[in-house]
């Protein structure tokens, strides 16, 4: 079973998406092992796109994703990582698959309404980085033989 970290992004969450992109996970059949909501601060914010720094649209970015609350989730399942950034689709929400979380919501690559992490390291970093251990809570589901062979 793999982990990885999801975000609701400040434009999903002021356009009241949060609950049909959750719903999106948990019914494809995946585990919320960490849910909250928040307003990253600055430093955290740069320090979770530290890979972009320098980059033209670094700053646009960092102003974006503190100007308003997010919804952060930990989600554990079979391929978890890859299986969520396919769920999520391309960067750019006009290049998304249709059906995906871009392509269903968004236009702009600076609005496309979710993060998620995109390698086992950067899962891992990423839940380090916005969730404390206590805050994720390991329980079992009757479901799961349902969901998994
Ligand atoms: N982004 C942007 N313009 C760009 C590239 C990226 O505004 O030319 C934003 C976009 O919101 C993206 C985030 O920066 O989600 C992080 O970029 P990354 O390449 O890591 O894409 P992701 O992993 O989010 O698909």
């Amino acid at each position: 079973m793999e982990r990885t970290y999801l975000m609701v992004k400040p434009d999903g969450v002021q356009r009241n998406l949060a609950g049909e992109i959750i719903s999106r996970f948990e019914k494809r059949g995946f585990k919320i092992i960490g849910l909250k909501m928040f307003k990253i601060t600055r430093d955290l914010a740069e320090k979770h796109y530290g890979e972009h720094v320098g980059k033209p649209f670094f700053e646009p970015l960092v102003d974006f994703i503190t100007s308003g609350p997010v919804v952060a989730m930990v989600i554990e399942g079979k391929n978890a990582i890859s299986a969520a950034r396919e769920m999520m689709g391309a960067t750019d929400p006009l290049k998304a698959a249709p059906g995906t979380i871009r392509n269903s919501f968004g236009i702009d690559m600076g609005r496309n309404v979710i993060h998620g992490s995109d390698s086992p390291a950067s899962a891992a970093r990423e839940i380090g980085l916005f969730f404390k251990e206590e805050e994720l809570v390991v329980y079992n589901r009757d479901l799961d033989r349902w969901i998994y062979e």
